[in-house]
C-alpha cells in the first residue's frame, strides 16, 4: 500500500501511515551516532572537523557526527561544480528532467526514513516532516515538468528583413554556471531541494550548504541525488557553520548565482555582496515574514480559530510563513479569544517522536532563550498574556518529562500597538493580537511592516476582494481553516514575498520561478 501525502492525509492520516513512520523511526534510531561526510565531485569527502549534534527534544540524545566544511572544502566543491557545468548545461533537457524525476522517486521511496531523521534533527512533528518530504518530492517533479513542457522557454521570434536580408530571430534561456543554495533549518529538505531542483533542471550545477542546525536532512537529500546517478560534480553538498563557509561561498569567484533562504539581515548582506565582485550576480533571497491575519465581524470564528492556531503555532512558529500579528474586529474579539484559548490549551506539547504530540521543541538553545527575552519584553511593554508563557524544557524548572528539550508554550498576547515586537520577526510560537474598530484601520496595521510574505483573512465572501486588493503580501489565504498563513504547496500556492520578504517578487514553484535561474540570449542570424 502506498500513500500520497496531501493536506487531507496530513490532518487525518491513515493508521498504516503511522505504522510505517514508526517502523522507519525505529530503524533510523537504531543507526544513530554515525559520521556524516560532505559530498563533493561525486564522492563522500571527509572534513577536517566534525560536530556532534543532539536532538532538540532531548539534549542527551546524540544524533551523529556531522562534517564541518572549511574553505578548502568550499574550493573543492566550487571547482567540481564549475568543471561539471559545460557537460550538464549541454545535456538535453529531457535527460536532466529524467534524472530529477528519479531524485523525486528516490525521495518518495525513502519518505518515512527521511521524515524520521527530520523529526529527530529539527523536532518537528511527524506530519510536518512527512509533509515536507513529500513537498520536496513534488518540487523535483514540478520543476522537471515545467521546464520540459515549456521546452526550456526558448522562443522563435519573427524575422525582420532589413535591406533585403532576412534575419532570423530567437530568444534562448541559458543557465549561469555553478549555483550556490543556502538552506534554512526550518525546512531543511524542501527549501534545499526546491532551489536545487530548479537550478539543476535549468542547466546550472549546484553547491548546497545545509543550515548549521540541520546537516543531516541535507545529507539525506544528497544521498538521493547521488543514487539517482547525476554526473559527478553536478551536485555537491557541504555542511558546516554559516559564518565559516557561507561567506567563502558567496565571495567565491566561481559562484555564478545564489539562492538563499533565511533572515532579512543576512539576505540583504548577501544581495550587497552579490552586487559587488567582478560583476553583479543574481541573488534569489527568500527572507522573513511578519505575517498578519485580519478577522472581521463577519468571519466564521470556529474556522478562523483553527486556521490561526495552525499557522501561528505549527512547528513552534518557526516558519517564515507563520502568523504573528492578529487583527480582530472588536465586536468578535472576545468570542475569538475564547476559542483560541481553548484550542491552545488543547495543544499537546512533547517528544515529537510520539504521534499525540502536535508541538515539539524549538530548534536550539538560542531560540529557547529568545522566547524568554521576548516574553519579558512583551510583559514589560504592557502586553497581557491571554495564553501560554512558560518555558518548560532544558534549563528551566519545568515538567520533569520535558526537562532535556527546548520546549516552550504557545503564547497569545494582546499588546499595545507601540510595542516594538509588532515589527520584529520572532520565529517562535508567539502571536500578538489587537482589537480594531474599522477594517481600514486593520488593513493599515496589517501593511505596517517592512515585510510582505503571507497574509490571512477571515470574513464575509464579499470582503475577500477588498482584502486581496489592499493587502501587501505575496501569498494570501482567505477563509482557510487548514492554515491562515502557512501551508503553501508546489503547483497550488506559488510562495514568495513582497517588500523585505523576497528579493525578486517571483514565487517558489510559480510560472516565473525557473526563469530566475536563466539568462536570456537573443539570437539573430542572417
Ligand atoms: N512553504 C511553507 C509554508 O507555506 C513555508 C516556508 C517557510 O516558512 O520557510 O508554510
Amino acid at each position: 500500500m502506498s500513500f500520497r501525502l496531501t493536506y487531507a492525509t496530513m490532518y487525518n492520516p491513515p493508521e498504516a501511515m503511522h505504522e510505517r513512520f514508526e517502523a522507519a523511526l525505529a530503524r533510523v534510531e537504531a543507526a544513530l551516532g554515525a559520521r556524516h561526510p560532505l559530498f563533493v565531485a561525486g564522492a563522500d569527502r571527509d572534513a577536517a572537523q566534525h560536530a556532534e549534534r543532539h536532538a532538540p527534544f532531548d539534549t542527551a540524545l546524540q544524533l551523529g557526527e556531522f562534517a564541518l566544511a572549511d574553505r578548502a572544502d568550499v574550493d573543492a566543491a566550487m571547482a567540481a561544480a564549475h568543471a561539471a557545468y559545460p557537460a550538464w548545461r549541454a545535456a538535453p533537457i529531457a535527460e536532466r528532467a529524467r534524472l530529477l524525476r528519479r531524485v523525486g522517486e528516490l525521495l518518495e521511496e525513502r519518505v518515512y526514513e527521511i521524515a524520521a531523521a527530520m523529526v529527530l534533527e529539527v523536532g518537528k512533528n511527524r506530519m510536518e516532516a512527512l509533509g515536507e518530504t513529500q513537498e520536496t518530492v513534488d518540487f523535483f517533479h514540478h520543476y522537471a515538468d515545467d521546464f520540459e513542457s515549456h521546452a526550456g522557454y526558448a522562443h522563435v521570434l519573427p524575422d525582420d528583413p532589413i535591406e533585403g536580408f532576412a534575419s532570423h530571430n530567437a530568444s534562448v534561456m541559458r543557465p549561469y554556471g555553478a549555483w550556490v543554495v543556502i538552506a534554512p533549518f526550518n525546512f531543511p529538505l524542501a527549501l534545499a531541494g526546491g532551489p536545487v531542483a530548479a537550478a539543476l533542471v535549468t542547466g546550472n550545477t549546484v553547491v548546497l550548504k545545509g543550515a548549521s542546525d540541520t546537516p543531516w536532512s541535507g545529507r539525506l537529500l544528497a544521498d538521493c541525488i547521488r543514487d539517482a546517478g547525476l554526473p559527478p560534480g553536478v551536485f555537491n553538498y557541504l555542511s558546516g557553520s554559516g559564518r565559516e563557509i557561507g561567506e567563502a561561498l558567496v565571495q567565491h569567484p566561481l559562484t555564478a548565482g545564489i539562492t538563499f533562504t533565511g533572515s532579512v539581515a543576512v539576505g540583504r548582506q548577501l544581495m550587497q555582496q552579490m552586487a559587488g565582485g567582478a560583476y553583479p550576480r543574481p541573488c534569489i533571497a527568500e527572507m522573513g515574514g511578519k505575517n498578519p491575519c485580519i478577522v472581521t465581524e463577519h468571519a466564521d470564528l470556529d474556522r478562523a480559530a483553527a486556521g490561526i492556531v495552525r499557522s501561528a503555532y505549527g512547528m513552534g512558529g518557526q516558519k517564515c510563513s507563520a502568523l504573528s500579528r492578529l487583527y480582530v474586529h472588536e465586536r468578535v474579539a472576545d468570542a475569538l479569544i475564547g476559542r483560541l484559548q481553548a484550542q491552545i490549551a488543547a495543544i499537546r506539547i512533547g517528544d515529537p517522536r510520539r504521534r499525540e504530540h502536535w508541538l515539539g521543541p524549538v530548534v536550539n538553545a538560542a531560540a529557547y532563550d529568545n522566547y524568554q527575552r521576548h516574553l519579558d519584553a512583551l510583559r514589560s511593554g504592557g502586553a497581557s498574556l491571554l495564553a501560554g508563557g512558560a518555558r518548560i524544557g532544558a534549563g528551566s524548572e519545568g515538567r520533569a518529562v520535558l526537562a532535556r528539550g527546548y520546549y516552550v508554550e504557545p503564547v497569545l498576547a494582546e499588546a499595545p500597538l507601540a510595542h516594538p515586537l509588532w515589527q520584529h520577526e520572532m520565529f517562535l510560537p508567539i502571536l500578538m493580537l489587537h482589537r480594531y474598530r474599522d477594517r481600514e484601520e486593520a488593513m493599515r496595521l496589517a501593511n505596517n511592516t517592512s515585510m510582505g510574505l503571507t497574509a490571512g483573512f477571515f470574513g464575509g465572501a464579499e470582503e475577500v476582494a477588498w482584502f486581496h486588493d489592499r493587502i501587501e503580501a505575496g501569498v494570501t489565504y482567505a477563509n482557510r481553516p487548514q492554515g491562515s498563513t502557512t501551508g503553501a504547496w508546489p503547483g497550488y500556492q506559488p510562495f514568495g514575498g513582497w517588500k523585505g520578504s523576497g528579493s525578486t517578487g517571483k514565487a517558489i514553484a510559480s510560472f516565473y520561478y525557473l526563469a530566475q535561474y536563466l539568462r536570456e540570449q537573443s539570437r539573430t542570424v542572417v
